[in-house]
């Protein structure tokens, strides 16, 4: 089956043998008759609002995040995530991303200006306002980076709230499912949401492909799903090295000269262990397990 784009989701109905997807495209409604419907439309799911509509609203932490792309100075090894700041006031990370340019580099803004609460949008595309990220962090001069210059060489500015929605105790219906956003919105600080909508990706189709019963296939889908995915999305509400950034900003308000004033080896390989289980693989275990090819 081709891949079509530019057609929106408005609805579903199914049967015991499969479900009839109502589709818009243009001015047109389209019906499309399936084996079954996997929702993967995001933080804003219409599938998840379909099927589960009292199922959780999109939460926000209360910091708003800015995200743009410059050209800079290396920053020290060019391969090298830079963290200044915390989340729980004004946190500004910045990485390279091309090999081809090494002076490309993407940053990433956050600071807390409301309290939590419930929102009704969340627009990845929002235009971001210049003066309003600079009023935070033009005056930030690293040693190893300065961020005003790479505010000032910054020409489009993205505007983001940082939202989750609280885990679903249930993401089928009969033939229908999430995955990624959908099914489990989570804050963009782990380097995991794209990471886990490929991971969901990779089992729903070994579990369609060794099940001869779609249902079956997507009931283990997820059941090996949810569970961790549900765990990440409430672990990322406080990622260790948040905590330790805090701890740290705690113990030396008036900085420090090398992080091991402020903090014992054991700290340091508590939060490094701790992070690790959470955002960052395990290389080792990733190539050591068999794979989930059938
Ligand atoms: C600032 C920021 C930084 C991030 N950094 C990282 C990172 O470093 N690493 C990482 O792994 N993740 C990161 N993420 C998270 C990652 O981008 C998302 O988790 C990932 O894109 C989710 O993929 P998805 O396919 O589930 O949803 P999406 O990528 O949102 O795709 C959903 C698709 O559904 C379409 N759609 C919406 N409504 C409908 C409808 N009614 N009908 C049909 N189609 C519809 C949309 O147009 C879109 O194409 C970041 C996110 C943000 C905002």
């Amino acid at each position: 089956m081709p891949v079509r784009t530019g057609v929106r989701f408005e609805d579903v109905a199914q049967d015991g043998d499969g479900v009839l997807v109502t589709l818009r495209e243009g001015d047109e409604l389209v019906r499309e008759r399936a084996d079954v419907l996997v929702g993967a439309d995001g933080v804003q799911s219409a599938v998840r609002e379909r099927l589960w509509p009292s199922g959780g609203p999109l939460l926000w932490s209360g910091i708003r995040m800015w995200r743009g792309v410059a050209e800079g100075e290396q920053i020290m090894d060019g391969a090298t995530v830079l963290v200044g700041g915390s989340n729980r006031a004004g946190k500004f990370v910045t990485y390279h991303i091309s090999a081809r340019n090494p002076r490309l580099i993407n940053w990433v803004a956050e600071v807390k200006v409301d309290e939590p609460g419930v929102v009704s949008a969340a627009d990845w595309y929002r235009r971001g306002s210049s003066a309003e990220v600079s009023a935070h962090f033009a005056s930030w001069k690293f040693r190893l980076a300065d961020i005003g210059a790479l505010l000032s060489a910054t020409d489009r500015i993205l505007e983001y709230p940082m939202v989750d929605r609280d885990p679903l105790p249930q993401w089928r219906q009969g033939r229908v499912t999430l995955l990624g956003d959908a099914a489990h919105p989570m804050y963009p600080i782990g380097s995991n949401g794209g990471s886990q909508a490929v991971l969901d990706a990779r089992v729903l189709a070994r579990c369609l492909a060794t099940h001869d019963d779609a249902e079956r296939g997507l009931a283990a889908y997820e059941e090996e799903r949810r569970p961790p995915t549900s765990a990440l999305v409430l672990a990322h509400r406080a990622l260790p090295i948040e905590e330790t950034i805090t701890l740290v900003t705690e113990r030396a308000p008036n900085g420090f000269g090398g992080i091991r004033e402020v903090l014992s080896e054991e700290e340091l390989a508590a939060m490094a262990d701790a992070q690790r289980s959470i955002s960052d693989a395990d290389v080792r275990a990733l190539n050591e397990r068999e794979s989930w090819s059938v």
